[in-house]
């Protein structure tokens, strides 16, 4: 509206004078309203029309006052400040290079001759947060694993994933590797060895954690529970590593560490070592691929839950002792290798 031609309102004039505009103060009762309201061609329309007016004046009269604001004091500040900041900071130039007799004298205050132009403010800097100590990787002397167990949390009682075999008569394959492997690491404990137990799918393994590096890796399981003479050879144990392996000699020297102790206890009760029924799901056992590649693993069947029933019911003491000491011999860097005999073949026949 302020730049509408026809709002065009004359000066006052008292005794031919042009006397200056008076303020007014906010409120419908301005002297222009109604000379305003009287040039306008809309009767109708004063009451609407004359509110607003002196409130838009009022503005556009302040912005003719002051047309910059206060932006023109503050970046005038900014200049002056820039050029003052600028001066004090100008170098005078490097001394010309002293005379040769020149003495340096040791108590002057060293200068840089290079100081930079511009002085950056130093702002504090934030604490930085102190690095996540990295968590060392676990080095146990030795891992057992309890074949296929999972603990329930908040449960005693073992419970499972997938308890490997089961007889017809509920003799489950879990409960004897849980309790072999117990046994093991308590005697292994007990020499003062560091022992982990672990899960089937231990939370350590986090699919593959090749910071898990134990010193020996064992996992313990239980073979199926085929009876009668059609499967008479499903008896006896067996001991392997990974195959391919990523480190022959160790694996193959806990192999045969092992099998030397295991077999004392095994052949008592005429259980033979089984080599034709290492089967692919020893050899390449998920747990191997999920550790430190180079750490010395092995895999161990204690026996056939069938034909081997007895044996692995009631002797697990002693198993758990052949277990631990062929462990023991490993670990005190023992080669293991019988005197005599060259080691029992661990070919892979059956697929
Ligand atoms: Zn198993």
């Amino acid at each position: 509206m302020s730049g509408d031609p026809s709002d065009f309102k004359p000066l006052p004039r008292r005794n031919g004078k042009v006397q200056p505009r008076k303020r007014q103060a906010v409120g419908a009762s301005t002297p222009s309203a109604p000379r305003r309201s009287g040039r306008s061609r809309s009767p109708a329309a004063p009451v609407e029309d004359a509110a607003p007016a002196p409130r838009a004046r009022r503005a556009s009269r302040k912005t003719e006052r002051n047309p910059f604001g206060w932006l023109k004091y503050a970046a005038f500040s900014m200049v002056v400040g820039i050029g003052i900041y600028v001066f004090a900071n100008m170098q005078p130039l490097p001394p010309a290079a002293p005379p040769a007799e020149f003495t340096p004298d040791p108590d002057a205050t060293l200068v840089p001759t290079e100081a930079p132009f511009f002085i950056f403010p130093k702002f504090p800097e934030l604490p930085t947060p102190a690095p996540t100590p990295k968590p060392t990787p676990s080095v146990p002397d030795a891992a057992i694993v309890a074949g296929h167990w999972a603990p329930e949390s908040g449960d005693s009682v073992p419970a499972v994933r997938d308890s490997g075999a089961i007889c017809p008569d509920g003799l489950r394959e879990v409960d004897i590797n849980k309790s072999v492997a117990d046994k093991t690491v308590a005697l292994l404990e007990r020499k003062g060895y560091r022992v982990q137990l672990l899960q089937e799918f231990d939370p350590v393994y986090k699919d593959v954690n090749p910071d898990f590096a134990p010193r020996a890796f064992l996992s313990i399981h239980a073979d199926s529970c085929l009876q009668g003479a059609d499967y008479a050879y499903a008896t006896g144990y067996k001991i392997a590593h990974a195959a391919p392996s990523d480190n022959e000699q160790q694996d193959e020297r806990l192999v045969t560490c092992l099998t030397r102790s295991y077999d004392k206890v095994a052949a008592k009760y005429d259980k033979p070592f089984n080599a034709n029924t290492i089967t692919r799901n020893m050899t390449e056992y998920h747990g191997f691929r999920k550790i430190d590649p180079t750490t010395p693993a092995a895999i161990i069947e204690l026996g056939f839950l069938g034909h081997d029933r007895e044996f692995l019911v009631n002797h697990q003491d002693e198993m758990a002792q052949g277990i631990a000491r062929g462990l023991d011999d490993f670990l005190k860097g023992q080669t293991c290798l019988p005197p005599t005999a060259t080691p029992p073949r661990r070919e892979t026949t059956r697929p």
